[in-house]
């Protein structure tokens, strides 16, 4: 531990330095506010002792510098001191961000037992200091868990949620088309059937991680509706732009190549998808609903016509 005494009386500042040091504290000792000033810079000292009265600047001076120079959820002790106990200099002296005061001469018990305090502060607040850093990473660490689907790492179906109402907000008053693709793997339970469910898994895993490569702007989403079925958000996509997200999704997961012997659809693994678009009439906030209906409508109508395949939602179904 390091003090810094700014103290332009010598004969005073070398006993407080030799009281210190009888302490087991390393001590720096500078003579006018400037230099305590340079001194508190260069050092970082985790106590500053300092006198009122001195040429030049003075200690109030300096403790309202020092109070400037120190860094968000820095605080270092200061200790004033002083020839005469005034009540006026006390406070003024806690007012400008001093937290303790000393007469002198300095009386040895007196320093002892103000330094000891003011360590135990100081210990207190770093361990508070520390607990708080913890604290705000596990909060990160949990508002990331809450929005990362689990299995595969995409985005979740909270994240959809909120992404598709904000989004539909966005696009009312923008007057812009929203385009909603729900997606969902064929004949998924005959794939678990056949090859097991931690295979059925990797699969979802690789069909998820595959999403990502057809989405062209930051605003697109794409995320884990549930089961086997997934999600994309476009904002301002048109039917035709939405309809080629889907065709890319379509080839995508297509090359993915995943055996899947018992499909009757395909010897592979395919999804089918369904695409709805619309713009937001004015003030309907909850339109969105219908959007999610009408993907959801055209998804059904793609698995009847066959699966492995697009089915467009009608515009005035959106
Ligand atoms: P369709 O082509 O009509 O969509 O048929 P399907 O078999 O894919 O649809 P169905 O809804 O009958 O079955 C979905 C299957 O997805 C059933 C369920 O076991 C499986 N599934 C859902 N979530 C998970 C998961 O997290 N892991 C695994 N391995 N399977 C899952
Ligand atoms: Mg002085
Ligand atoms: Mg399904
Ligand atoms: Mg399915």
């Amino acid at each position: 531990m390091k003090a810094l005494v700014i103290e332009d009386t010598v004969t005073s500042a070398t006993l407080i330095c030799h009281l210190l040091e009888r302490m087991g504290l390393r001590s720096v000792h500078a003579r006018d506010g400037e230099s305590g000033i340079e001194a508190f810079k260069l050092e970082r000292p985790d106590l500053v002792l300092l006198d009122i009265i001195m040429p030049g600047m003075d200690g109030f001076d300096v403790a309202r510098r020092i109070r400037q120079l120190e860094r968000d959820g820095e605080w270092t002790p200061i200790i004033f001191l002083s020839a005469r106990a005034s009540e006026a200099d006390l406070e003024r002296g806690i007012d400008v961000g001093g937290d303790d005061y000393l007469v002198k001469p300095v009386s040895e018990v007196v320093l002892k037992a103000k330094v000891r305090a003011m360590q135990r502060i100081a210990q207190m607040r770093y361990s508070l200091l520390l607990l708080t850093r913890k604290l705000n990473e596990a909060n990160r660490e949990l508002s990331r868990l809450s929005s990362v689907d689990g299995l595969t790492g995409i985005p979740n179906r909270r994240v959809f949620d909120d992404t598709l109402v904000r989004e539909w907000r966005r696009a009312e008053r923008r007057n812009a088309p929203l385009s909603l693709l729900l997606l969902d793997i064929d004949h998924f339970k005959e794939y678990n059937d056949c090859y097991g469910h931690q295979a059925g898994d990797d699969c979802l895993r690789a069909v998820a991680g595959s999403l990502d490569r057809a989405l062209r702007r930051s605003s697109d989403l794409a995320a884990r509706y549930g089961g086997e079925e997934f999600v994309i958000v476009l904002p301002e996509t048109d039917a035709e732009g939405a309809r080629n997200v889907a065709e890319n999704v379509l080839e995508i997961v297509r090359g993915l190549g995943i055996e899947h012997a018992r499909s009757p659809t395909a010897s592979r693994v395919t999804i089918s998808i369904g695409v709805a678009t619309a713009i937001p009439a004015r003030d309907d906030d909850s339109g969105w609903k219908k959007l999610l209906g009408s993907a959801d409508a055209a998804l059904y109508q793609a698995k009847d016509n066959g699966r492995n395949r697009i089915e467009v939602a009608q515009a005035d179904q959106a």
